[in-house]
């Protein structure tokens, strides 16, 4: 008997780990790990409400797909190890097959699987399935890989073609269960609200995950432009918005790129068809950072180790995180990011500038803060983003975004503005800084901030 522990591969089309351990009699499992939940060193929660509720509905939905391929899923709560162990012994469970993740936490995890499995008697095989390319067909090995993304694509491109995906198994065997799901309360969080306003209502689950890849690419043709229309800030046509269900494994990135393909024989191929793919490669780039650099990408400093005095937690940092900053383009992002779990890639790298190049605030509390709230949390996408903006990661500029400009440029209208900030809903300027609600005044003189960091930066 086999039994397959499921993490950020929930789903069943192009699933290896599954395909693997489907060959025999197996028990697939789902735990909702108790360490996932709660307080952070930072003081924010590891997980919020909103990924909270689309990581119950995606297991609810892959549960679902296992029970119509003849299965079943157990779905429990409590230590990973200590789970997986009771389950060996119960089962008499020969193998255990789990998804590798390169981070810290992940790394210890699987560590300790393999550890209380092998002391049950059972052998532990590792998948690595959560990348466009895999790591054992890159050209150069994590571990020498360049640092600068620029490099590293080109190299990937002309050298590796993702492997093709694999398919979904046409039964499994496994044991029934009676588990329930956690509730959001029992996982110790107050049920969040999407209000309606958000980009897209996000919903878990490889169902959803592959009808919005049908709508965006096919039905609503919307990949033809991805390139021109990426920046923008509102509304569902924008982006993909897949990255909620790659970062839980609702869909793989070899199936995005897949249809990407068919899409560029059958419709078109063109630049945009071209940025998609391009994209999903910074995506790899972070994943493989995170083998080369590990625990450093946590470190104040980065990987870069680079040496710089940060504020704490004050009033700098709460007013960034309620979105009350009176800078109209940060609060108009952060109080999406707190209704919805989602904000556009443009409207990130504003509000992580801001924070740590105008406000001077540690990155770290800035990537926790996002990682309590993005429903597409990823580690290493978060991390190394965060790291990347914050001047300490794998970019070696040292560069800062004018949130006054960018706001103007990407928000021409104030249609974002207007539509997050209850203070800007008539204002005639909708860019320009304003005391919110209970204040008196910006956080800062947002003006002054940028003629220092022009003179500091140039
Ligand atoms: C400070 C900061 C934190 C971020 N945290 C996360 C995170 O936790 N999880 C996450 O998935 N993305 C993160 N991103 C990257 C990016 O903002 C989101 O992936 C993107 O906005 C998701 O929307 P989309 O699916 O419509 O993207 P699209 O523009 O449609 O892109 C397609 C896919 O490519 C990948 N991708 C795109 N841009 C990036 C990028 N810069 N880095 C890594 N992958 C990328 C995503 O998987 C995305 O779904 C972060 C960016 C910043 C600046």
């Amino acid at each position: 008997m086999n039994l397959l522990l499921f993490r950020d591969d929930l789903r069943v089309h192009d699933n290896p780990t599954l395909a693997e351990a489907a060959r025999d009699g197996f028990v697939p499992v789902y735990v909702f790990d108790e360490r996932d939940y709660g307080e952070t060193r930072y003081g924010t929660e590891k997980t919020g409400a909103h990924r909270a509720r689309f990581i119950r509905e995606t297991v609810e939905d892959l549960r679902s797909s296992l029970r119509e391929l003849g299965g079943d899923l157990a779905v429990r709560q409590g230590r990973t190890e200590e789970v997986v162990a009771s389950l060996v012994d119960g089962y008499g469970v020969d193998t255990v097959f789990l998804q590798t993740k390169p981070a810290t936490e992940e790394f210890g995890r699987e560590r300790a699987v393999r550890e209380t499995a092998r002391a049950e008697g059972a052998e532990t095989r590792r998948l690595w399935t959560h990348t466009l390319h895999h790591i054992n067909d890159l050209p150069t090995p994590p571990e020498r890989m360049n640092d600068t993304f620029t490099p590293w694509r080109k190299e990937v491109e002309a050298n590796d073609k993702p492997r093709e995906t694999v398919d979904a198994p046409d039964g499994i065997d496994t044991p029934s269960f009676d588990d329930g799901i956690p509730s959001l309360d029992e996982l110790g969080l107050e049920p969040s609200e999407d209000d309606g306003r958000g980009a897209l209502g996000f919903e878990g689950g490889e169902t959803r995950a592959l009808e919005r890849l049908e709508e965006y690419i096919w039905e609503r043709d919307l990949l033809r432009e991805y390139k021109e229309t990426r920046n923008r800030l509102v509304g569902a046509d924008y982006s993909s918005k897949l990255s909620a269900w790659l970062a839980r494994g609702s869909i793989s990135p070899r199936r995005v790129y897949e249809e990407v393909k068919r899409y560029e024989d059958e419709r078109v191929s063109n630049d945009s068809t071209y940025w998609l793919v391009f994209e999903l490669r910074w995506r790899d780039f972070f994943q493989f950072g995170f083998v080369k650099h590990g625990s450093a990408f946590f470190a104040p400093g980065g990987i870069r180790g680079v040496s710089r005095e940060w504020r704490g937690r004050g009033e700098r940092f709460e007013r960034w995180c309620k979105g009350t900053t009176g800078v109209p383009f940060v609060d108009a992002a952060m109080r999406e990011l707190n209704a919805t779990g989602y904000t556009s890639n443009r409207a990130r790298q504003n509000v992580a500038s801001f924070l740590v190049d105008v406000l001077g605030v540690d990155w770290r509390l800035g990537a926790a803060y996002f990682e309590e709230k993005l429903v597409d949390y990823d580690v290493a996408s978060n991390w190394g983003n965060w790291a990347y903006q914050a001047g300490v990661g794998n970019d070696s500029r040292d560069r800062y975004f004018n949130v006054l400009k960018q706001g103007k440029r990407y928000d021409g209208d104030g249609g974002f503005v207007r539509t997050w900030v209850e203070e800007k809903e008539a204002s005639p300027n909708p860019h320009e800084p304003y005391a919110p609600e209970g204040y008196d005044a910006p956080v800062v003189d947002v003006r002054t901030e940028y003629d220092r960091l022009a003179e500091e930066r140039g």
